[in-house]
């Protein structure tokens, strides 16, 4: 098998159909770094900047910081990266800081909340993430924005350090993409107004179902007890792809969902043609993605959608359509 994933990493990652759909990497350490050439991955599709944070023993330095992501982006070299700001709170916590007992962790003082409260935080990490891309492309994006004023919030943040990296005479980035992470449902219903702000938009599956169904995904006795390949779930991934599509704006998926070779078929099925998932699901992945017959998945699924199906059925139908093609 291993043989076998070895012999894809050169094919590009196109559909019998003749539709591309990019395979990108989950990542947040230099270790993860000789993946992108193991894989040969289109890019880093989410770069998890707050685990630099949580090895460490104290605040890293702006100038680690840069240094960290200056490398990341020496390692991708012609391929995009898109860094994800601090997420921090809720399960990711750092020993050195001080925080507040929550009831409800997941719905707390986290990621881009405690960002906008503590801007000095966001600040420094921006600085650092604009002097690393220096004459480069730079791809940022916000974790778990509930609200598009959050993110205009953000991104004038943003505005404001590349003005202040201007004045004071600073190498820029040649270009700077902003966009969100779709992780809470109430941005499903803001997608416009989201797509008129933001250069693109990222699901997180991990906490867009999570919230979705009001399910822990931490707690085993009910993270998986609702199925991602449920209407309710596909319909929402669906309106996130085809909003993309509307405005003419990329539109990629990186929680682990994106990791399972069924899945994958399903958002490639629902729209996605970029995903983002770990190192070692790209050869299984990137294997049915060869074999697929993307109009077909999509002929098949789009009608389970509509009528009374349930996940079982979907999963079945997608399996039984999976081995037809494999
Ligand atoms: C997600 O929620 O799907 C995601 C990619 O972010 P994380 O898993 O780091 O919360
Ligand atoms: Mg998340």
């Amino acid at each position: 098998r291993q043989a076998r994933f070895a012999e894809l990493r050169d094919r590009p990652s196109v559909t019998r159909d003749g539709v591309a759909i990019d395979l990108m990497l989950n990542a947040g350490l230099l270790v993860d770094l000789p993946h992108i050439g193991e894989t040969a991955a289109a890019g880093i599709g989410l770069f998890r900047t707050e685990l630099q944070f949580m090895v460490a023993s104290t605040f890293p330095r702006i100038s680690e910081q840069l240094a960290l992501y200056r490398a990341v982006l020496d390692a991708a070299g012609d391929r995009p990266v898109t860094f994800r700001t601090l997420d921090i709170g809720g399960d990711k916590v750092l020993p050195y800081m001080r925080t507040v007992e929550e009831e409800n962790p997941a719905l707390g003082w986290r990621a881009i909340r405690l960002g906008l409260d503590r801007p000095g935080l966001l600040r420094s990490q921006i600085r650092a993430l604009l002097r690393a891309a220096a004459g480069r492309e730079l791809r940022v994006m916000f974790p778990m924005v509930a609200d598009v004023h959050e993110f205009d919030a953000a991104r004038t943040i943003l505005e404001r350090e590349l003005t202040h990296l201007r004045k004071h005479g600073h190498a820029l980035p040649e270009k700077v993409h902003v966009g969100a992470m779709v992780e809470v449902p109430s941005l499903l219903f803001q997608l416009d107004e989201m797509l008129t702000r933001a250069d693109f938009l990222s699901v997180g599956s991990n906490d867009l179902v999570q919230f979705l169904f009001a399910a822990d995904r931490s707690n085993v006795r009910v993270a998986d007890r609702f199925d991602p390949l449920s209407p309710a779930a596909l319909r929402a991934f669906r309106m996130v792809a085809e909003a993309g599509l509307r405005h003419g704006k990329p539109v990629t998926l990186c929680g682990e969902l994106a990791s399972r070779p069924l899945e994958a078929i399903a958002l490639a099925a629902v729209g996605f043609r970029a995903l983002s998932l770990s190192p070692a699901s790209v050869g299984p992945v990137k294997s049915v993605i060869l074999d697929l017959d993307v109009g077909a998945a999509r002929a098949l699924l789009l009608p389970l959608l509509e009528d009374t199906s349930g996940a079982a059925e979907i999963r079945a139908a997608l399996r039984a359509f999976a081995e037809d093609a494999g």
